[in-house]
């Protein structure tokens, strides 16, 4: 898959113990990182610039932002954060891990990034994302994003009455079948090597969907490189203009391994960071927000899960801080008899 790095300004890293590094600075670490530099927390959002959604276009069934280009949400939201005092450091972490606790005791965790550079946080908000691992068939992964869709809440009115075929990955994309069918009614369902049931058959067929059991062996282009159709193992050649494909979702945990964060498995879709109300996780001191922990979060409630971590790591961090005044004042005087 081609990634497209939307270019932006990198700030310095900050010294001494910052109270949070965000890691990942998309929609879900952009919004966590706003909720705590408002709160007059000193935060630091580390990026590596990859977000998910970078091949789209634009942003669809986002309230108030719908068709906004990806770039241009982030581009604000970086803004907003570095608004109120939040730093934004392009660059890629390769090692976050517990350090030694405060004086206080209060929790440290040093984070690294790929070109060395290194800082000390008090908490961590993991909002890395995930990435789309698309069936191998030569020509799918070019159109990504554009002939080559997955969400029809984020594409679907844009490809409504194409010719559509759904590239089957598992059952669970009978269900996306019937999603595509409300938007076009030239619809084929290619099973590839995937189960189709007989009620499901007699489903499709009452709803108009064709269904070809004869695998897919490449996606066929046309015409200054649009998507044409999709070649058989027969070698017959189905023309579709758009291919809706339910990828496999995996988690970006590279560089986290330090953190031993609880991973669960969701069957047909793939594997996520495990987390409780607000993000929390049952590693002391770090929270996860957006896809990282949801895989089916859009935009919109990505963002809102990071503004929930935001908000659960600052409550945490007033009560250490409170902890550590008491720590300070040392023991309480023997009160008078
Ligand atoms: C093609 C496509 C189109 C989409 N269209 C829509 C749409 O129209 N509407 C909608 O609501 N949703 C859409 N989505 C879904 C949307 O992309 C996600 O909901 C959203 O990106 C999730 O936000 P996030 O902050 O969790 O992750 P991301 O946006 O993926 O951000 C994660 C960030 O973390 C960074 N990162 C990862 N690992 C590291 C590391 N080790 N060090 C530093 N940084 C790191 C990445 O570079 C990235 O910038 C689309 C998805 C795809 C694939």
């Amino acid at each position: 898959m081609t990634e497209t790095t939307p270019p932006f300004t990198s700030d310095e890293l900050a010294e001494g113990t910052i109270d949070t590094v965000v890691i990942g600075g998309g929609a879900a670490g952009l919004n966590g990182a706003l909720i705590l530099a408002r709160s007059r927390r000193s935060v630091v959002v580390i990026d590596s610039g990859y977000p998910r959604n970078a091949p789209a276009e634009a942003v669809h069934g986002l309230l108030a932002l719908d068709g906004t280009p990806p770039s241009e949400i982030l581009r604000r939201g970086r803004e907003h954060v570095r608004h109120y005092g939040g730093r934004i450091v392009l660059g890629e972490v390769v090692t976050a891990e517990p350090a030694a606790p405060s004086a206080d005791g209060d929790l440290r965790f040093t984070i690294t990034l790929a070109d060395g550079r290194s800082i000390t946080a008090r908490r961590i908000l993991v909002a890395t994302g995930l990435t789309d691992v698309l069936p191998d068939v030569p020509g799918l992964a070019e159109h990504w994003g554009h002939s080559v869709v997955h969400c029809p809440y984020c594409h679907g009115w844009e490809v409504r009455d194409e010719p559509i075929g759904i590239l089957a990955t598992g059952p669970v994309s009978i269900a996306h079948a019937y999603l595509y069918r409300q938007l076009t009614e030239d619809l084929t369902y290619f099973t590839h090597g995937t189960e189709l049931d007989e009620d499901n058959r007699a489903r499709f067929a009452a709803r108009g969907i064709r269904v070809i059991d004869t695998p897919v062996t490449e996606v066929v282009n046309g015409e200054e490189g649009a998507l044409a159709g999709v070649r058989l193992a027969d070698g017959q050649v189905v023309a579709r203009r758009i291919l809706a494909v339910l990828a496999q979702l995996q988690i970006r945990a590279q560089g986290l391994e330090g953190l031993h964060l609880p991973v669960q498995d969701l069957p047909n879709k793939g594997r996520s960071f495990a987390s409780g109300t607000a993000g929390i996780t049952d590693v002391p001191g770090v929270w996860v927000a957006g896809n990282a922990t949801d895989l089916t979060a859009q935009v919109g409630a990505s963002a809102a899960a990071g503004a929930l971590a935001g908000a659960d790591i600052n409550r945490m961090l007033a009560i250490a801080d409170t902890d550590a005044a008491l720590h300070a004042a040392g023991p309480s005087p023997t009160p008078h008899v």
